[in-house]
């Protein structure tokens, strides 16, 4: 049944929407009258609940006759057997319970667990790294990469700029990889330790052992690859090596902080190796995937920090995720030192000089009432009042979200100050916001010129 869903919901959905969602879910279990689907993280299970439960449930009548009631379980790992993408190899053996997620604890490594991989840093694992709108075709590719390495993708390049992932992806392969198989050779590198090294080995004429460490890999992976630029000697041999491991069908994985044609002092037929294969890009986080990463690393470290001191962090933290966990990170040694527990306010003074948008605070909602009215040719009063229509509920809803996004108001102050509406109304008009603009790309440009114009107010 679901696989038939599935099928159809795929001719339903855009691509990108389909491969985002559906394609880590897969079938759990069934219980009368309910379908149990298991999804790979909590964030997972709260958006596709909301966005898509409704969809399932109607497809799954469609199909059966009966209506049946989805629910979600979040399993690790659920990707592995989920079903295959079409670009995706799928000459994999399956493991026998193909539908059934296979607890990470029952790969083959449990009895013999590998010893920790020397280039590797044990804790950037597919595991600890939360999936979002940003990164999903990165993370999917670099799966599939792991399981099957040398003929998923071959070479694979991911850029993006700083903070975003590109190490922990990376090395993530490395680690599943070793994991899976611990005879396989891998090697991980940074271009710059790549570079020292080369040239360590001619001054010293070690060449011979350098060509050894990196032409004899099953995967050889090396990490920001726009430092070799303007390093002709070490392009020309990565080069030869890139050939030598291509040629004998071994996987390489590049990151890079740009995409490769925009690498200036770079050799053509380097630069076509590196496009050759498949390149994928990592974009800043969304802030759901923000609130999901940083939820993961407070449940990691087990510090308690409340949900709504995450959320304000993850409001004013847009940059990248480096500069979250820094956040967050000086919030906990506050909370160590002092053995108090971080409020609002704490969070607030302490994070000052952090948020990269700090000085919104003489933006009043008034403001926002004002500009947006202006915008939807409404008067202020409408956005405050009681009229329902959808001339004026939706402008509202928009003027909410934006109050939401570019100021430190709760919802409830939010509420407040539009007819004193209550929070829960406030939380839906944001979602409804974000919903709409994921739907209609119209959207977000209008949005961002309200607030253009409002911060121009604000200045005045
Ligand atoms: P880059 O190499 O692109 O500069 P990193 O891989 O070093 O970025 O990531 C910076 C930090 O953010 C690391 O601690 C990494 O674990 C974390 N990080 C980045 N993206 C995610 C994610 N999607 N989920 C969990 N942690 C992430
Ligand atoms: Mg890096």
């Amino acid at each position: 049944f679901w696989q038939e869903a599935l099928n159809q919901l795929k001719n339903e959905l855009s691509d990108q929407e389909f491969v985002m969602w559906f394609s880590n879910i897969s079938y759990h279990s069934s219980e009368e009258g309910k379908l149990i689907l298991s999804v790979p993280s909590a964030f997972y299970r709260d958006q596709v609940k909301q966005r898509y439960t409704g969809i399932i449930k109607e497809k799954l009548y469609e199909l059966s006759g009966f209506q049946l009631d989805v629910d979600f379980i979040v399993t690790k790992r659920a990707t592995s057997e989920s079903p295959k993408e079409k670009n995706e190899v799928s000459d994999t053996p399956q493991p026998p319970m193909a539908v059934k997620p296979v607890p990470v604890s029952v790969s083959p490594a449990k009895n013999d667990p590998p010893k920790k991989h020397p280039d590797l840093r044990p804790d950037y694992t597919f595991e600890n790294f939360v999936i979002g709108e940003n990164n999903t075709l990165a993370a999917n590719a670099c799966m599939a990469i792991s399981k099957n390495p040398g003929t998923a993708y071959n070479p694979c390049l991911i850029y993006g700029g700083v903070g975003l992932g590109k190490t922990h992806l990376i090395q993530s392969i490395g680690n599943y990889a070793w994991a899976h198989n611990p005879d396989i050779k891998i090697a991980y590198v940074t271009a710059e330790t790549f570079t020292n090294e080369f040239i360590e080995a001619i001054h010293h004429n070690k060449n011979h052992q350098f060509k050894n460490k990196y032409r004899k890999v099953d995967i050889l992976l090396i990490d920001d690859i726009h430092f070799l630029q303007e390093k002709t000697g070490t392009q020309e041999e990565l080069f030869h090596t890139f050939n030598a491991l291509y040629e004998t069908n071994k996987q390489l994985v590049f990151t890079c902080d740009r995409p490769v044609s925009e690498l200036k002092q770079l050799t053509d037929r380097l630069r076509s190796r590196f496009e050759r294969g498949l390149n994928v890009d990592l974009q800043a986080p969304a802030f759901e995937t923000r609130f999901a990463i940083l939820k993961q690393k407070v449940e990691e470290k087990k510090v308690p920090i409340d949900d709504e001191v995450i959320e304000l962090i993850c409001r004013n933290v847009t940059t990248n995720v480096r500069d979250l966990e820094a956040a967050l990170t000086r919030l906990i040694a506050y909370a160590d030192l002092l053995h108090k527990k971080v409020t609002l306010d704490i969070a607030r003074q302490q994070l000052k000089d952090v948020f990269s948008n700090p000085k919104m605070s003489n933006i009043t909602v008034e403001m926002i009432q004002r500009v947006t009215a202006e915008y939807f040719n409404l008067s202020p009063n409408d956005l405050r009042g009681k009229k329902r229509t959808k001339a004026i509920a939706f402008p509202r809803q928009i003027a909410m979200y934006i109050t939401r996004e570019i100021t430190e108001f709760s919802t409830t102050e939010v509420g407040l100050e539009f007819g004193g509406r209550d929070h829960t109304t406030v939380m839906h008009a944001c979602q409804r916001v974000e919903s709409r603009m994921q739907t209609d790309p119209s959207l977000e440009p209008i949005i961002q010129r309200i607030v253009r114009q409002i911060k121009e107010y604000g200045t005045k």
